[in-house]
């Protein structure tokens, strides 16, 4: 069954078929089915968007408007997508492969509450008042003088995003942009399109000023497109560390603002007093939810000495009930990976790790009687080192390496012992302990004992090292998606 989504590209408030006049093929990655036929931007559309969001921030209502009449139209743009939440849970199922119930909490809920909150955090950035100061004009005379701060918005924003949690990374990048006063062009993943044409549809049915928001799909000729050219200012990127790498590269010789969400290889500590139910449970959602294509997924487990091996049963065993196959069935607890490429990827690092000397406790193969789609069963290693591949490069597919550690400081220092920086965990059931191992990890975040539940809407999100530079969510982070600007002036 083909989808109910607009399938041409959204340039300057209208649809637009490709340039090139070609369309691409979208696969539902548990069923191998097409699901629709996406356009793919050439150069002509890249350049028609660039110069529609550039005309609407230089000319057009948007920048200028207040912060109240922004959030009015983005509050009801959220109002359209909360209206079309059916269509939307059911685009990410067929899309990305995500199973019912993350589709619906996690990839369709959470953003609804962060952009929710982002519009009620604008509301709060009010000009800066510098204290009066006594200061000498180039005369050498003494003035009494003062200056206000405003945050100016950047000017135009490409958003380029992954495919694991599209509509997720789509909204949140976009309610930071065009929040503040930017407008946009948003690049998705070739494997996950439609979840940013849908965005367009909400654009048009709540009259978003023409040009504050396009959108245009493609493959990495686009991206590089929208990382090139000058008339670009800012580039929110969220992709895997490589592709960062080389955006920032790009940007550098028209000197863009980068904000960039990389990828991870979190470690979730468990330490000896650890409730070991809820802490087993966390374990296991930390390398297989979402077939393990998660940034900020804990996929190093690294388990106190004393109870590895009991801990690791426990794993295995519950690892072995999980059931794995179609998302559309409510029942199924795991999905399937993007794509073939990313599978095999999934059966290198099994190889690699077995070569390594790592100890294969469950999974590792394709699972039965799955022939159409692409799985990959939950795979668990013990008696895995820091040093291995498996512990230090991102896999993104499902699986799991337990590392043992016998005190603190060691847990401690084989969590920091990686290139990466973005979530990561601790179980123990000395909370002020935890608190301090905490404080000495090299992360954007961490959650004791679970955290708080879900994603907090005000909380920054980001990584160190190759994980990231800049942060989402909270003011300071929309305050990333502007520039200060002082005017002063003096007293009398
Ligand atoms: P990717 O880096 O391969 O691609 C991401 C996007 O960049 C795609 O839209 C792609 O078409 C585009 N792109 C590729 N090359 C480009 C270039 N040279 N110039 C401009 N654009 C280019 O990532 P992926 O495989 O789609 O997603 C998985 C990665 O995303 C993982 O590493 C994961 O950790 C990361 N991720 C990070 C976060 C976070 O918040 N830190 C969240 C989700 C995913």
């Amino acid at each position: 069954m083909s989808l109910s989504v607009a399938s041409d590209l959204y340039i300057g408030g209208e649809w637009v078929a490709p340039s090139s006049g070609q369309r691409e093929a979208v696969i539902n990655p548990a069923t191998e089915e097409v699901i629709g036929m996406a356009p793919v931007g050439d150069r002509t559309d890249v350049e028609q968007a660039i110069a529609c969001a550039r005309e609407a921030f230089d000319k057009g209502p948007w920048p200028r408007m207040s912060m109240q009449e922004r959030v009015a139209i983005l509050g009801k743009m959220l109002g359209w997508l909360e209206s079309n939440r059916g269509r939307i849970v059911d685009l990410i199922i067929r899309e990305a492969g995500a199973t019912a119930m993350l589709a619906e909490f996690m990839q369709y809920g959470v953003p609804m509450k962060h952009a929710a909150t982002m519009l009620k955090d604008a509301l709060l950035i009010q000009p800066k008042y510098a204290p009066a100061e006594v200061t000498p004009n180039f005369t050498g005379q003494k003035v009494l003088g003062t200056a206000i701060t405003v945050h100016d918005p950047i000017g135009v924003v490409a958003c380029i995003t992954p495919y694991n949690f599209p509509y997720f990374l789509n909204i949140g990048k976009l309610y930071h942009a065009l929040t503040m006063g930017n407008t946009a062009i948003l690049k998705p993943s070739p494997f996950t399109p439609f979840e940013a044409l849908i965005i367009g549809e909400a654009a048009q049915a709540v009259g978003l000023p023409k040009g504050v928001l396009n959108i245009v799909t493609g493959d990495v000729k686009t991206g590089e497109l929208l990382t090139t050219d000058k008339r670009v200012d800012m580039v929110s990127f969220t992709g895997s560390d490589k592709v960062g790498s080389l955006i920032m590269a790009q940007g550098a010789p028209t000197l863009k603002k980068m904000h960039l969400e990389l990828g991870g290889k979190s470690a979730l500590i468990i330490r000896g007093d650890a409730d070991l139910e809820k802490a087993s449970m966390d374990a296991i959602a930390g390398f297989t939810i979402h077939a393990g294509q998660g940034c900020a997924l804990t996929t190093r487990i690294l388990v106190h000495n004393s109870i590895r091996k009991a801990f690791v049963e426990r794993l295995g065993m519950m690892v072995g009930h999980m059931k794995v196959g179609n998302p559309a069935d409510p029942t199924v607890q795991m999905g399937p990976l993007i794509r073939d490429a990313a599978r095999k990827r999934s059966e290198m690092y099994t190889e690699i790790a077995m070569g390594e000397g790592a100890t294969l406790v469950c999974g590792g193969k394709r699972p039965v009687g799955l022939d159409r789609g692409f799985y990959f069963e939950p795979t668990l290693f013990d008696n895995v080192t820091n040093n291995m591949r498996i512990a230090q490069e991102e896999v993104f597919g499902p699986i799991g390496a337990v590392i043992g550690f016998d005190s603190d400081d060691e847990a401690v220092q084989i969590a920091n012992d990686s290139d990466f920086g973005l979530g990561g965990g601790i179980y123990s059931a000395d909370a002020g302990t935890a608190y301090e191992m905490a404080l000495q990890i090299r992360t954007g975040t961490l959650a004791i004992n679970g955290g708080a539940g879900t994603m907090l809407s005000s909380t920054p999100f980001g990584g160190v090292k190759r994980s990231g530079i800049g942060r989402e969510y909270g003011i300071d982070a929309l305050l990333e998606f502007t520039q200060a600007k002082s005017i002063s002036f003096h007293a009398g």
